[in-house]
């Protein structure tokens, strides 16, 4: 069973779809158990999706949410 720190881990390839079908079973498993998890990825999805649409500059509140995603890391 994959940890909570296993999934934060792999959850920039997991939204890439760079992880391996045995990898990507084992984080399916763990979000439909884990809603803090669940969580986490939509709001990794929801970031990827904003930054896709957006030119290369800075914006100063999307690195303020990049921050604040980074210390939701950090408390896992
Ligand atoms: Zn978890």
């Amino acid at each position: 069973m994959l940890s909570c720190k296993e999934l934060v881990a792999n959850s920039s390839d997991y939204l890439d779809a760079q992880l391996s079908l045995r990898e990507r079973i084992a984080v399916r498993t763990h979000l439909t158990i884990c809603w803090k998890c669940r969580r986490f990825i939509r709001q990794m999805r929801l970031t990827q999706a904003v930054l896709r649409k957006l030119p290369d500059t800075a914006i100063p509140e999307l690195e303020a949410l990049a921050t604040r995603l980074a210390e939701q890391r950090k408390a896992f």
